[in-house]
């Protein structure tokens, strides 16, 4: 299964599958058939992640191809993205408290962790899962719940260890969605509420595929997490145009050239430099696929004020970067570029406005407001 980063086999994916979105992917979806096989999940994240198709754009295909009470299922796992975004957004602490988890464990790895990471750990599904992960970039939501928890209650490695590697290798790895999916499983998410692997679970959605009898732990004790994340407000909108700017592209969002209007003085296509494999490969291609151009580089301030420079331009516009490494290089060099007089503005598409505002507690919040947010998005 290959995940082409282009547009067009986004939405060629995304046609595939609608047929399957109703009925088939709400009674089927959990199961996990193994990568060689056919299965009722959408596989349309690496797309979705990085806004080479978006997720109104999603709705708007499976909406019109069934009645809504059908596709509901498939609509709620749709919003799953957008509530860890706005979520994240309005607890930006939890991300820099990650990031410090991660120097702090990664200062002290052992052998249990190297074998975890190469498929050596002694439990044939997870080390099943590794494998599958490196050489596909991708894994069954499902999956990725039963790693995540087997990683933190049977081999009791820090959680951090286990999203960063999640981030090294899923072609979706996103800030807001990995980060939280793995404080859920380990219950700082929604308080002690944590989720246990089990060998019978395991066993029923690969369809027999799996059985770890014996191997997995038996309880699970919800991490531990000694201060609260306090809510910070979203800033507010901002809505620009691109006529008199730079264009600045980056992996947050592909295609801004779908809902930012105008004819950009420049395009600035750019990403940080990674390790190869294939989660990198589909970034640098994603984010570069509209022009031949594209910057690689960690020095994002030098790279934004030569572009701007030679667009002739105070003005540089991007999609908003939600919280994650490219908010923060984009407020790194803001400070910079505002000493040059180029002033950096960040538009967020209305389906985040929209989306973001009640991702405040838990999903549920959210999920009651669907059927306002798809009228409100003329899908309703
Ligand atoms: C420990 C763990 C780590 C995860 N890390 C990531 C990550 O880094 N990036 C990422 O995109 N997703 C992550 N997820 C969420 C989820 O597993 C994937 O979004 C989903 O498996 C993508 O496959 P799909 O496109 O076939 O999903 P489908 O079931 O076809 O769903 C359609 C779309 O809905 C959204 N979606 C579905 N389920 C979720 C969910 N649980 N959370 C957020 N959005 C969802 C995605 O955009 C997905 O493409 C993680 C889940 C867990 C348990």
């Amino acid at each position: 299964m290959t995940f082409e980063p282009t547009r067009a086999a986004g939405l060629a994916r995304l046609n595939e599958f609608t047929p399957r979105a109703a009925k088939q992917y709400g009674s089927q979806r959990n199961f996990d058939l193994g990568s060689t096989q056919q299965s009722a999940v959408s596989k349309l994240s690496p797309w979705i992640r990085h806004r080479l198709v978006t997720e109104q754009e999603v709705l708007a295909r499976i909406l019109g191809a069934h009645p809504p009470a059908e596709a509901i299922s498939f609509v709620q796992e749709v919003f799953w993205r957008g509530y860890f975004k706005g979520w994240l957004e309005q607890h930006p602490s939890v991300w820099d408290s990650y990031l410090t988890g991660l120097n702090m464990a990664q200062e002290s790895l052992g052998n249990d962790y190297a074998d975890a990471i190469s498929g050596r750990s002694g439990i044939a599904c997870f080390d099943h899962w590794c494998t599958e992960l490196i050489q596909t970039g991708y894994l069954h939501n499902h999956a990725r719940m039963w790693f995540a928890s087997i990683w933190i209650f049977t081999l009791r490695l820090p959680w951090e260890l286990g999203a960063d590697f999640f981030l090294t290798h899923l072609i979706d790895g996103d800030p807001a969605s990995n980060t939280l999916s793995w404080r859920w499983v380990g219950g700082l998410h929604t308080k002690d509420k944590t989720y246990l692997a089990s060998a019978s679970n395991i066993a029923r959605f690969t369809n027999g595929r799996f059985e770890p009898l014996g191997q997995l732990a038996e309880t699970a004790d919800a991490l531990i997490e000694p201060f609260d994340h306090p809510l910070v407000p979203l800033p507010p909108a901002q809505h620009k145009t691109v006529d008199d700017a730079l264009l600045l592209i980056t992996q947050e969002d592909c295609t801004p050239q779908t809902f930012i209007a105008g004819r950009p003085l420049g395009v600035l296509n750019i990403v940080s430099p990674r390790n190869a494999g294939l989660a990198a490969d589909f970034t640098q291609h994603g984010v570069s696929q509209a022009s031949d151009t594209l910057v690689i580089s960690d020095d994002w301030t030098t790279a934004i004020i030569d572009a701007a420079q030679h667009a002739k331009t105070n003005h540089v516009v991007t999609a908003y970067a939600p919280v994650g490494p490219v908010a923060t290089a984009l407020t790194l060099a803001k400070a910079t570029l505002s000493k040059k007089g180029i002033e950096l503005h960040q538009t967020r598409r209305p389906y985040d406005n929209l989306t973001w505002t009640h991702a405040t507690a838990g999903f549920f919040k959210l999920r009651k407001k669907i059927p306002q947010i798809l009228r409100d998005l003329d899908l309703g």
